[in-house]
């Protein structure tokens, strides 16, 4: 059996089951064991009853005391009964499976784990999974791994392939010197693949993730290495005018506000680059609101003026369309020629921005990642600038780089990492940070509240509106998984302009939507035309709309905090004081703690330090930070000590290892 063979050699993977795994980008058996597990399910020892609190995830020992019944609802058919013991009562329920009830009899004995709900004063279990004592005890030490699924795909399917070709995991080679393992207390490079599969016990999984995080930092660093030998003290051909300086000065007088000094540190630091006749390759980092669309706006200006094209690339369309507007606002009074490009467009739409980036007669292109097609060539590519460059690959990046001949480059990243780290990570370029936020904004203010708070959160928000101001509501992404649980957007949009009056707009957004039919949504939301934006995490990224003074937030504690954060970092950006809403729907211990800290700071750097913090035994990967560089297991506050190791090694072994990290 080699890696590069084809799942359908696996014995019990037929062409079916083949289909489904390709479509989680499973083709080879490299791929299947490589592709990890996103959790785990740890079976606790079980708990009396009446320890339990709502939102936990528990085991507990109990007998059934009622005979079960079937019972015809409007959606489904529900099987329930219910149980108890020596501390307390408990009911389960089960939905669409009748069958259950030649299962159970009362006076039975089993354990059922599965997640407390109150109705009422009642604790119940839905759908919670079963086991005889026995059985139990037998599952209880062992932890199960749980993938990340799609329809016509089980949990089960993925294990059982992995569990039958365990003979591939002794394929796998070991890149580094045996000394070297050993001496770093790192676990072989087999038995963590093995282990993040099949965990024997937590601390085997914890040597597996950070053997395995080691590794991806690794050919990292690598990389990024072989990138900074490429341009380190490049010539550049592309220098800033003493005419561009001029007006570029001119153009922040004409500002309506004055910049932060960590806004005026990055512009010089970066017409101070673009100027020495080297190539620059800067990031500047700054927290949600802190003003960096305006950095990138005053370079691509100084750039343009002194001859070049500039292009500025962004996550998302809606995010291009936004800043699209906003650099055709800023630059109306130049003679500069901004187009925007993005996959939605019509093939003839997008060759007339093609031909007009040929020709130079478009000067700056702002899009998606359609601005780094292969067919796309640009007559004189001075600087490129990526937004958000958490959420693009190191790939993506040089790709656009690749389009130029030696272009300056911006990157702007919200993600607050510790600068000793940031250091490593982005070894290949030098750092400006963005300390403070502008000037005269208020603190946003936060609540962490109940669902009962709702009706009085929709006053607010009618109170918010009445003064001219606008809201965000986020609801929950729908997964078809557990789509019920949900909040569905529209349902959710429907309800929520019901309750808020006939003369409240509301919209709605979701990430199925066409992006024009998105574009268009948000437009209006930002021109003022509706009052309320009810949408998915769609908007976590960049949107800026400075009169929404209000966030709520459904069901915040199924978000990780940092995403919280950016969310909530679309408000508070005007001069008005803005809040932010956070609804906690299942009230557990953890949650509350979690949100919690969000309640109490707006500084994203102390929020992903105790994100980290809060991170419960077995809640191995705790919430993805960012998307940055594209890590499937790495994380970076996580595994700090492995990036420092990978750093060391790099430096020692780097010249030999290229090419040979990756399996
Ligand atoms: P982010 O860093 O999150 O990308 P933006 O660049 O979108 O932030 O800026 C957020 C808002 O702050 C925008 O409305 C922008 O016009 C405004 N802004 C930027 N710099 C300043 C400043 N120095 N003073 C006041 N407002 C500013
Ligand atoms: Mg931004």
């Amino acid at each position: 059996m080699r890696l590069d063979d084809s799942i359908i050699n696996i014995k019990g993977v037929g062409e079916k089951t083949a289909k489904s795994f390709n479509s989680l980008g499973i083709e080879t058996i490299r791929d299947l064991i490589t592709y990890y597990p996103r959790s785990y399910k740890m079976y606790t020892k079980p708990v009396s009853i009446s320890e339990t609190a709502e939102g936990d995830r528990v085991a507990v020992l109990c007998r059934i005391v009622t005979y079960v019944e079937v019972r015809k609802g409007r959606r489904y058919t529900i099987t329930g009964l219910s149980a108890s013991d020596s501390t307390g009562s408990i009911r389960m329920v089960w939905f669409n499976m009748p069958f259950l009830k030649n299962t159970f009899h009362r006076g039975e004995t089993y354990v059922f784990f599965g997640i407390i709900k109150y109705k009422g004063n009642m604790r119940v279990m839905e759908m919670p999974e079963f086991f005889t004592q026995m059985n139990y005890e037998r599952t209880m030490s062992t932890m199960q791994p749980v993938y990340h699924l799609k329809s016509g795909i089980t949990n089960n399917s993925i294990t059982r392939a992995i569990r039958s070709v365990s003979e591939a995991f002794s394929c796998v080679p070991e890149y580094l010197p045996d000394d070297v393992v050993r001496e770093k207390g790192l676990m072989s490079r087999r038995d963590a693949l093995r282990q993040i599969h099949f965990p024997e016990n937590e601390e085997t999984l914890k040597a597996a993730i950070s053997r395995i995080a080691f590794d991806e930092f690794l050919e990292f660093l690598i990389k990024i290495r072989v990138l900074r030998e490429n341009s380190v003290s490049e010539i550049s051909s592309h220098v800033i005018t003493r005419e561009a300086e001029v007006k570029k000065d001119a153009f922040i007088s004409g500002l309506p506000f004055s910049l932060t000094e960590g806004q005026t540190a990055a512009v010089n630091d970066i017409i101070k680059d673009m100027s020495s006749g080297y190539v620059m390759n800067r990031l500047i980092q700054g927290d949600v609101g802190s003003g960096k669309t305006i950095i990138a706006a005053i370079s691509l200006l100084a750039n343009c003026i002194s001859g070049y094209q500039g292009a500025l690339m962004v996550p998302t369309e809606v995010l291009a369309v936004q800043h699209y507007n906003d650099l055709c606002k800023l630059f109306k009074p130049y003679k500069i020629k901004v187009r925007l490009l993005t996959g939605s467009m019509t093939v003839k739409e997008k060759r007339e921005v093609y031909e007009e980036i040929k020709t130079g007669s478009c000067d700056i292109v702002i899009g998606t990642h359609a601005i780094i097609q292969d067919k796309l060539e640009y007559k004189d590519l001075g600087l490129v600038i990526t937004d958000e460059q958490h959420r693009f690959g190191v790939k993506q990046r040089q790709r656009l780089e690749e389009k130029g001949d030696s272009p300056h480059v911006l990157v702007m990243s919200a993600t607050p990492i510790p600068r000793t780290l940031a250091i490593i990570l982005y070894a290949d370029m030098d750092i400006s940070v963005i300390k403070e936020l502008p000037v005269g904004r208020k603190r946003i203010k936060n609540c962490v509240v109940g669902t009962d708070y709702r009706p009085s959160a929709y006053k607010f928000i009618r109170g918010q509106i009445a003064e001219g101001h606008q809201a965000y509501v986020i609801c929950p992404m729908v997964e078809d998984s557990d789509a019920s649980e949900l909040e569905n957007v529209t349902d959710y949009a429907d309800e929520l302009s019901a309750q808020l009056g006939d003369n409240i707009r509301v919209a709605f957004l979701h990430g199925r939507m066409k992006e024009s039919e998105k574009n268009e949504i948000l437009q209006d939301f930002i021109s003022g035309n509706t009052d309320v934006l009810v949408s998915t995490t769609v908007i976590e990224v960049g949107i800026n709309n400075p009169n929404a003074t209000v966030m709520m937030i459904e069901n915040a504690e199924r978000f990780g905090l940092a995403e919280l954060h950016q969310l909530r970092g679309r408000v508070g950006r005007g001069d008005a004081q803005s809040y932010a809403i956070f609804i906690n729907v299942k009230k557990s211990k953890e949650s509350t703690e979690r949100l919690k800290v969000l309640e109490n700071s707006n500084d994203g750097f102390y929020i992903a330090s105790e994100d980290l913090r809060l991170r419960g035994p077995g809640d191995f990967f705790g919430i993805r930070q960012s998307g940055d560089m594209d890590f499937k297991l790495a994380d970076i506050y996580n595994h700090a000590d492995m990036l420092r190791l990978a750093q060391d090694i790099s430096i020692e072994y780097g010249k030999e290892l290229p090419g040979k990290i990756s399996l």
